[in-house]
């Protein structure tokens, strides 16, 4: 009869766990954005990167951050250029919320998820378990 052994036991479950965690992580890697302040203006050089990783419109992204931040701007080429002086720690904030809210599906944690319309309203449909959350129309 096979001894218990309970460190070979934590170790099997740690071997199995990274396996699924690398594989969903992999998937989805957004870059932090790189703001640079410049006069009034406050650009994100990476704009488009960042919403080409979340699997979104960078036009959907800009109009929330500028709702978020109360400001006006304009996507120019692979940046988004906005009006008034933003941190950088305040864009990576904005961005959190926006992934929370509008790219990571409420019910399962994947981030594999995009948005859909249905008559007036707005859902995060989920491709990995299927749910449509409704979200706010920006
Ligand atoms: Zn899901």
């Amino acid at each position: 009869m096979e001894e218990f052994d309970f460190d070979k036991l934590v170790d099997k479950a740690y071997e199995e766990l990274p396996e699924n965690i690398k594989h969903h992580s992999s998937r989805f890697e957004v870059p932090g954005a790189i703001v640079t302040i410049a006069g009034s203006r406050t650009i994100i050089e990476n704009f488009v990167d960042i919403s080409d990783a979340l699997n979104r419109d960078p036009n959907h992204l800009l109009k929330f951050l500028l709702r978020e931040v109360g400001s006006a701007g304009t996507v120019e080429g692979r940046r988004a250029i906005l009006q008034g002086r933003f941190s950088p720690y305040l864009i990576a904030n904005k961005m959190k919320k926006y992934i929370k809210e509008f790219v990571i599906c409420p019910v399962c944690g994947s981030p594999d998820t995009k948005i859909v319309k249905r008559g007036r309203f707005h859902f995060l449909k989920c491709e990995a378990c299927g749910a449509e959350t409704p979200i706010q129309h920006l």
